[in-house]
């Protein structure tokens, strides 16, 4: 992390590994969840398209959505490095067959330097990571796994319906590290019911675990979702902008200062939400909440001191 920088972002931490900016091409494949397939209900905040509001149709080749990405950031950004990100759903619920031709199709393309395979905790296995490793093998491209977790608390995990608890989680990142591959991890700071204490300990687990990259979530409400209705029926409530800003700043002051931090605020197109930001701009918020750490002398890492033995260097 820059001595400038309250936080250590993931553009800074792409740009220590490449040598350059490198950005993410969303692919979306037809596939679904175990949590939504088969009646389990998928998780209270989860609408029908996934996180895939703006993804290209599945039904299109990978090479093609690479593709048509590509060109408008390459236009716009001048860019010459990419990672194909599988985005939506969980990719590795796709049969292994199916997997190893998406990944392979993705990873032959021009300048694609990494892949990354969004994925639930407990989809995690030998057989999908053994492709990865023989496709880093073969082809030198990097790999990183993103794990939904959202808490550490699980009575939280069981409100939000997500289907597995924090262990499934820790077994995930020893199987993903074991085979070396990079980890990133999405939380959210804001679920009803979690307080900041969860919001610090989410952070000192993770930081525990070593996980490279972290994707902070400020909760939004989609429409037509389990969420949604408890909102509308005023069965929920949302903590406070302030609110939420003091837990983000609380979640960075207790995170390693080398996992990088890729959002602080959630994104999703405004006819897609019923609730998204307290009705602001994220880059507004993201400015405000810089400021507030500025303004306390707070930076990611202050309090990271409770591993390795702490109470023994008092
Ligand atoms: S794990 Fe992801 S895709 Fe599955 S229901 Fe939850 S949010 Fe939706």
């Amino acid at each position: 992390m820059t001595e400038k920088k309250s936080y250590f972002p993931y553009s800074e931490y792409l740009k220590k590994i490449y040598g350059e900016k490198v950005y993410k091409l969303p692919v979306n494949l037809p596939v679904t969840c175990p949590n939504r397939a088969g009646g389990a209900g998928g998780c209270t905040f989860c609408a029908a398209a996934g996180t895939g509001f703006e993804a290209l149709p599945p039904e299109l080749p990978v090479r093609e959505q690479l593709r048509r990405t590509r060109e408008k950031v390459e236009r716009k950004y001048k860019a010459r490095k990419f990672i194909a990100y599988f985005q939506n759903y969980t990719n590795t619920f796709l049969p292994l067959e199916d997997f190893t031709a998406y990944v392979e199709e993705a990873a032959c393309e021009r300048d694609i330097v990494e892949i990354d395979i969004s994925t639930r905790p407990d989809c995690v296995s030998r057989e999908y990571l053994e492709v990865l490793r023989s496709l880093r093998g073969r082809r030198g491209t990097d790999i990183c796994v993103e794990l939904g977790l959202q808490t550490v608390n699980y009575h939280t995990l069981k409100k939000m319906n997500r289907g597995h608890t924090l262990a499934e989680f820790i077994d995930a990142v020893m199987q993903i590290r074991a085979y070396g591959f990079r980890i990133c991890a999405h939380v959210i700071l804001n679920y009803p019911g979690d307080g900041m204490e969860d919001a610090v300990e989410t952070a000192k687990v993770l930081s525990a675990l070593g996980v490279d990259t972290v994707k902070i979530h400020s909760l939004y409400i989609a429409k037509n979702t389990v969420l949604c209705e408890a909102y509308e029926n005023g069965t929920i409530s949302l903590c406070s902008k302030e609110e939420y800003i003091d837990r983000l700043i609380a979640f960075l002051s207790y995170l390693s200062p080398d996992i990088a931090v890729e959002r602080l605020f959630s994104r999703i197109p405004e006819e897609d939400a019923v609730f998204c930001n307290w009705g602001t701009s994220w880059w507004k918020l993201r400015d405000e909440a810089e400021r507030r750490m500025r303004e306390r002398d707070a930076w990611q890492g202050k309090y990271f001191h409770y591993l390795g033995g702490a109470a023994l260097r008092k």
